[in-house]
């Protein structure tokens, strides 16, 4: 039996098991995925080898470590920085980033409608950089929106318009995309409401990328009438495409539909 699990810390909460553990059953794979506390980042190869894993997840505060301990990263992990995929290649450690893209995967219903070309991203934290780097690649014009400065330089070198509330001049924006946790354990909005409400008017779609709950910045949307959704389909595809690395296999949608709804039980 193949043995794959989740680093994290804390990672109590993480439904990334049942999630993957549903899709191994519908596809009858001999695997089975567990949950890792892991206190230290910098041990994570040797405690994914030691451990005889074929695969593993990477979340908070890990990504980083993860990236510098593989000994090969590969796709857009190299210019995100973090990864949050581990593939055992005949020993070697083999590093991916499926946030960035499950995310693109999550706006492909809004992109079906409308091309999305210029978007804004609110936060300059580590799920910022991925999607960032993402709509870098699919030639979408970013700007980035976060309270503090002392995160932009990376954006900046990026190639993406970059402000804090105070300098902020609003534009209009195909997408706007909360990647703070604002709203994630408290009720405040991701920029002095004044500012969200305007970039609000003057967007078409919205994504929170916390997901379960209906946060202040999706309540605002949905005032403002914009088609809007939270966070459940971006961990969705970014399970998938991992466990499409996992297993070798391309999910179908019904294998979605099976890996959706284990995510949704309590
Ligand atoms: P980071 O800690 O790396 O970054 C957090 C960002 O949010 C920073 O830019 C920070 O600003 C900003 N921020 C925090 N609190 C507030 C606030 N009260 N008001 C305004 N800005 C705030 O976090 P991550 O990038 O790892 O995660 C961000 C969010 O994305 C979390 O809510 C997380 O749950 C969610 N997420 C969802 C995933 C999914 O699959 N759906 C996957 C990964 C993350 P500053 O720089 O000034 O501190």
């Amino acid at each position: 039996m193949k043995h794959f699990t989740i680093f994290g810390n804390p990672v109590e909460h993480s439904k990334s098991p049942q999630m993957h553990n549903a899709g191994f059953s519908y596809i009858n794979f001999d695997g089975i995925y567990d949950k890792s506390q892991l206190e230290d980042g910098t041990t994570i190869k040797q405690v994914f080898l030691d451990n005889h894993l074929q695969g593993a997840n990477i979340t908070v505060p890990h990504k980083e470590f993860a990236f510098s301990n593989a000994d090969e990263v590969r796709g857009l992990a190299l210019k995100i920085g973090a990864v949050n995929t581990y593939i055992n290649e005949n020993g070697k450690v083999i590093a991916y980033n499926t946030d960035a893209p499950g995310f693109m995967k999550a706006i492909e219903e809004f992109q079906n409608i409308t091309p999305i070309k210029k978007a804004i991203i609110l936060g300059a934290g580590g799920t910022a950089k991925a999607i960032a780097v993402a709509f870098k690649e699919a030639g979408i014009e970013t700007t980035i929106l976060n309270r503090s400065e002392n995160r932009l330089e990376f954006f900046k070198e990026l190639g993406c318009k970059t402000s804090t509330w105070d300098d902020f001049s609003c534009r209009s924006y195909d997408l706007v995309v909360n990647s703070t946790s604002a709203g994630l354990k408290d009720d405040s909005y991701p920029t002095p409401l004044t500012i969200l409400e305007e970039i609000l008017k003057n967007s078409k779609y919205a994504i929170d990328c916390i997901y379960g709950k209906v946060t202040p910045f999706l309540t605002k949307a949905k005032e403002f009438n914009i088609p809007c959704k939270d966070g459940e389909d971006m961990l969705l595809y970014q399970g998938v495409l991992a466990f499409e690395l996992f297993t070798d296999t391309r999910a179908d949608k019904s294998l979605v539909s099976a890996m959706r709804e284990a995510l949704r039980k309590e």
